[in-house]
């Protein structure tokens, strides 16, 4: 990448682990065991790099905040000039609270309810992308009662494949749940071009997550380009062209970063032509190596002539291994050289309970610190109280500095919400 310098804060300085200028071990006092550690300097820094590879043509980014809604993130972010996209009610309301102004927002989700639909209208976003007739149908509905117009832009299905993804990260393809399919584009624009209520300002795409190239940007791009041309022909007033996220972190060593520079002269000529606002909604390019899982080992056994290292974080905390069969890194807090090959595994009562599987990793003994690198993004953002634990603290480094910004939850945030004494009433 030319403008290159995406900081890497996670190093091992004198024989222990550090974020930026903070000790692991500095945190797991100070925070507890597990904990998601992130580095101001790495999201900032990629950030930086990303808007300078957009900075030929008109474009604007709208962090995906479901890879990690944490609130110093988001504020940071929308420090640094970004937007936010936002996929349900619950993140609008996120965003909105971590000082996004309406016209810093766009809104995606392949079944948003009325409410969700009603909320964002009346907070006056800047792009409510739909994926079905039904749902502009029913935005057209919930806008002419508000007495608004609501501005939409389609996202449709390019019907791009993706090479080696999982298929759960996938979600461009000609089937998918996601999006209108490109061959009903056209005719679908032109019934919203007959509703008083919405204008149609935007044509949007999200082909997939972790993408290894760039060619389903262009491919996709080209989809969409073609259609602005039709859907302008007819009538409508196209402003935005929103190429979703899925710009990929280098999860493996050795894998490499995307090429920003590259990213940018795949996209800029097209947009420039059409005369439109580029607008991009990456998520875990921004946060995941941006974020580490400190976690402490509790125990270690032999079983069936397996070696096991058992850690506080479990599948509760981090779903990705489980869930998608994700590869993360694993590094002792205090390497000493010698290796082991192990099952790292959470206290989860699931056999699905895994961090890694038939991974050398560091040789550790119980009360060792370890740290699963690659987990800022859809880490928190999807770990559950399962088996009833407490889900982890988050804790935010910037330079020799270190905050929690997430508390590890309480017993009684537990059960917060339940009622002991119901409230029985006859149907
Ligand atoms: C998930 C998602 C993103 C972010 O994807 P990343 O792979 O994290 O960049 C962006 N846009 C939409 C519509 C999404 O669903």
């Amino acid at each position: 990448m030319g403008q290159g310098v995406l900081a890497q804060p996670f190093v091992h300085r004198d024989g222990a682990f550090f974020c930026e200028d903070v000790p692991a071990e500095a945190v797991a006092i100070a925070a507890g065991t597990p904990t998601f550690v992130y580095s101001a300097a790495a999201i900032r820094s990629r950030y930086r790099a990303l808007a300078q590879a957009l900075d030929s043509c008109a474009s604007r980014i709208h962090y995906s905040c479901k890879a990690n809604g944490n609130r110093s993130i988001l504020t940071l972010l929308r420090e640094l000039g970004s937007g936010v996209d936002v996929v349900s009610g619950g993140e609008l309301a996120r965003a909105l609270r971590a000082g996004f102004g309406p016209q810093d927002i766009v809104c995606g989700g392949v079944g948003k309810t009325a409410r969700e639909l009603r909320e964002a209208i009346q907070a006056g976003i800047k792009l409510i992308n739909v994926e079905s007739l039904d749902e502009i149908v029913l935005l057209n509905e919930i806008a002419r009662d508000l007495g608004m117009a609501a501005p939409v832009g389609l996202r449709v299905n390019p019907e791009v494949r993706i090479a080696n993804a999982h298929a759960y990260i996938a979600t461009g393809e000609r089937g998918h749940k996601f999006g209108i399919p490109h061959e009903s584009a056209l005719g679908v624009a032109r019934q919203a071009l007959q509703m008083q209520h919405v204008q149609l300002v935007g044509l949007d795409m999200h082909v997939g997550s972790q993408l290894a190239t760039l060619e389903p940007y262009r491919a996709g791009l080209a989809r969409l380009a073609g259609l602005t041309g039709e859907l302008r022909a007819a009538g409508a007033q196209i402003r935005y062209i929103d190429i979703g996220g899925g710009l990929p972190v280098a999860y493996n060593t050795g894998d490499p970063e995307p090429d920003l520079v590259g990213f940018g002269a795949t996209v800029a000529p097209t947009v420039r032509d059409l005369g439109v606002e580029l607008l991009v909604e990456p998520g875990r390019f921004f946060v995941g190596a941006s974020g580490v899982l400190l976690t402490r080992v509790l125990y270690r056994k032999e079983s069936g002539g397996k070696q096991y290292v058992i850690v506080d974080a479990g599948m509760n905390d981090l779903l990705r291994p489980s869930h998608y069969d994700a590869y993360h890194r694993i590094d002792a807090v205090r390497p000493t050289g010698m290796r082991v090959t192990a099952d790292v595994v959470g206290p989860v009562c699931e056999t699905g309970d895994f961090l890694a599987l038939d991974r050398e990793v560091d040789e550790v003994q119980a009360g060792d610190l370890m740290v699963v690198h690659g987990a800022g993004a859809y880490g928190y953002v999807m770990s559950s109280n399962y088996n009833a634990r407490l889900r982890a603290a988050e804790v935010m480094v910037d330079g020799h500095r270190h905050a929690v910004v997430t508390a590890r939850e309480t017993y009684d945030d537990l059960m917060r919400l339940e009622l002991e004494d119901p409230n029985w009433r006859d149907a």
